[in-house]
């Protein structure tokens, strides 16, 4: 599970960002001041942080240049109430990866978490391996039992996301939103359909069986 840190002193954005982040299937840890921050950042292994600048105590720009100089990985996305373009880019040279002007809308503000997300696994392996089953994210070559098999775009993304996912629960609506980038509406069909496709291409010539429908919930791939 991808876990973010908000450091921000305004209680009910705070509030309001760890409903819906939470909502998104996302761990969500809230900081109110500098200090506090500093102490979750450093002692948590956060994907992304959510910095306010302007915080009591230790600032943002600070908070972020002592994180940086410790060389801590997370991706921080900052929040700034000011829209000088001086702050942004001293945000940027503080060593975060992206800013947002206050206020903002709740989807802007995920779109670029989503985007951050991307951008760390980008550096992360290239292979994802489940039991005997492995795919190679830069060929897009997938092996169980060392057979290869032959996945389309969509089926390989579909099984990239279980993997990601993997011994989790995950719902159609997560994956209409992963892996089509759509709403849910009236979706369901359609991931029923391309899960049965893969589900014929990595498990049934198998005896033992990795991917799993949990009833009135979605699907799972087992670790
Ligand atoms: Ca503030």
């Amino acid at each position: 599970m991808m876990r973010i840190l908000i450091i921000e002193d305004e209680g009910k954005i705070a509030a309001f960002l760890k409903r819906g982040l939470k909502e998104e299937g996302y761990a969500v840890d809230v900081a109110a001041d500098g200090e506090q921050g500093y102490f979750l950042a450093s002692t948590q292994d956060c994907d992304v942080i959510i910095l306010d600048l302007m915080l009591p105590g230790l600032d943002g720009l600070n908070l972020c240049r002592k994180l940086r100089a410790e060389g801590n990985e997370a991706r921080i996305l900052v929040l700034t109430a000011r829209d000088k373009v001086r702050d942004k880019v001293q945000g940027l040279n503080a060593g975060a990866d992206d800013y947002l002007t206050k206020p903002f809308a709740f989807e802007e503000l995920l779109a670029r978490v989503r985007a951050l997300l991307r951008k760390r696994e980008a550096g992360s392996p290239t292979k994802l391996q489940v039991a005997d089953l492995t795919m190679d994210l830069l060929t897009h070559k997938v092996l169980r039992a060392g057979r290869e098999i032959e996945l389309t775009a969509r089926e390989f993304a579909l099984l990239e996301y279980l993997i990601r996912n993997v011994g989790t629960v995950v719902t159609r609506t997560m994956i209409a939103e992963h892996v089509w980038d759509v709403n849910f509406d009236t979706f369901t069909n359609v991931i029923d359909v391309y899960m049965s496709y893969l589900r014929n291409k990595i498990d049934r010539a198998f005896p033992d069986k990795l991917i799993r429908t949990v009833r009135g919930r979605g699907y799972v791939i087992k670790g």
